[in-house]
């Protein structure tokens, strides 16, 4: 299905819609009070695309180097080309340690690769900690954003799936109660654990640390009670030196929840004594889009979601209705790189206005993106029918100033005189609800040339 069938869907509870707008609305300006506060804010988003652009053109010596000094560090390293074989690597080591029950914290990463059903398909016991994570898998849903994965659900949603699973009492949705529920519930699953899964933040490569940031200490209490953590990460992690961690931790709490920094950034760097760290390095479509120069600095991208927050169609249609693991003005260019049929409506999820591309604390040109996507689509996919012949007929109109005159006339004459159950009728999707208003007497072009006579 595609975006605006999805978004169609989204749309139909007029209330939740607007709640979820203001919702994200209020994290953007959250955002905006936060960037304020920092003095040369522009200075350090500049800098940090610096950094990501270098790390992108030398990303293979990048890799080498960290592999070899995650490998002194006594991490072991594993390379995985696609998600199938990320997802084979995380089950050998889960299998070598006998481990049956896993704890996972956020990582979209493993959400890509579908790393929850494969393993549950091997009977393993995946619990996500991350508490939004934790209500959209009781919900057997998907994050519907990268940070704030269940704002699509309301507090009163979330009761009824806990009394249903967790056992709790009716709390008319009291989110003291609901989190005191689900951190007992999670304390259980984090005793129990034979193996820890999280994803990666930032990978250094000079001295083989990586970072993993949470705002619930979930990614820390799973690492530091099990015997095994598994880390995984997609190449583009990779950031040269320690000292580039200051540029950016100090954008990404910023940008994604309006935080002076997350609450945990806890930095890896060997296996304490009797424990072990495996490193799953993962390429999965990557490299191919590196090699794309017209899109290539989506790879940047530090997974903050002020994108999503910004954005009227995202805050409007919700991240389901994009249909994909990451959704939004960055996902809609990242996704068309996977599967380009499959995806080809998502970079027409945008009014193009640019706000992503303000926000991002790494610069990347996300609007420019969409718009070339847009212009491959078009080109490659198929399009409707009804789309392909409206086009062409604007394209005649727009191209001929005498027809676009008359034609100017006619629409400027009917909206006039038409009645209006008629202009609004079924095919026009735009009157459904909206009222165009009443057609002006002369063109604007018509007011001009007058207007220049009289002076
Ligand atoms: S594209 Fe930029 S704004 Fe969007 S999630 Fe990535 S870093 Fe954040």
């Amino acid at each position: 299905m595609n975006h605006s069938i999805l978004a169609t869907n989204f749309n139909r509870d007029e209330q939740k819609v607007n709640w979820h707008d203001k919702a994200l609305w209020f994290v953007r300006h959250k955002r905006d009070t936060a960037v304020h506060e920092v003095k040369g804010w522009e200075e350090l988003r500049s800098l940090a695309s610096q950094i990501k652009a270098n790390v992108l053109s030398n990303l293979d010596d990048y890799l080498m180097q960290f592999e070899a000094r995650a490998l002194s560090n006594g991490v072991q390293v594993h390379w995985a080309v696609d998600a199938e074989e990320h997802n084979k690597i995380v089950l050998n080591i889960l299998k070598e340690n006998k481990a049956e029950k896993v704890v996972k914290s956020k990582s979209m990463l493993t959400e890509e690769c579908r790393l929850n059903p494969y393993l549950a398909a091997k009977g393993i016991e995946v619990v996500d900690t991350d508490l939004g994570e934790r209500i959209v898998q009781l919900a057997k849903e998907s994050p519907s954003h990268i940070v704030l994965p269940a704002i699509h659900k309301k507090k009163e949603e979330v009761d009824v799936l806990f009394q249903e699973h967790l056992g709790t009492k009716p709390c008319n949705g009291d989110p003291q109660y609901l989190t005191e529920e689900a951190r007992k519930h999670l304390r259980r699953k984090f005793l129990q654990a034979d193996a820890a899964i999280t994803g990666v933040n930032f990978a250094v490569a000079e001295t083989g640390d990586f970072v993993v940031c949470t705002n619930e200490g979930n990614a820390d209490m799973g690492a530091h009670l099990a015997p095994v953590h598994i880390a995984c990460m997609g190449i583009e992690k990779i950031i040269p030196k320690q000292e580039h961690l200051g540029v950016f931790l100090r954008l990404l709490a910023r940008s994604a929840t309006g935080q002076p920094i997350t609450t945990y950034s806890s930095h890896f760097r060997k296996p304490r004594k009797g424990t072990k760290i495996h490193l799953v390095i993962v390429d999965n479509e990557r490299s191919k889009q590196l090699g794309r120069p017209d899109f290539r600095a989506s790879l940047h991208c530090i997974r903050c979601g002020a994108c999503m927050n910004t954005c009227p169609v995202y805050r409007r249609s919700g991240g389901h209705s994009y249909n994909a693991t990451i959704p939004g003005p960055i996902g809609s260019i990242l996704s068309p790189g996977i599967d380009l049929k499959r995806y080809s409506s998502l970079p027409f999820a945008s009014t193009l206005c640019g706000s992503c591309s303000a926000v991002c604390p790494v610069k990347i040109d996300i609007h420019d993106q969409l718009y070339k996507w847009r212009q491959i689509i078009t080109k490659e996919v198929p399009q409707s029918f009804v789309k392909n012949r409206t086009m062409k007929i604007m394209g005649i109109i727009f191209s001929k100033p005498k027809k676009f005159r008359l034609i100017g006339k006619i629409v400027r004459w009917s909206l006039r005189n038409l009645p209006k159950a008629l202009i609004n009728s079924k095919p026009n999707i735009w009157g459904r609800n909206r009222d165009l208003p009443k057609g002006p007497l002369q063109s604007f072009e018509e007011w001009y040339k007058k207007r220049s006579e009289n002076e």
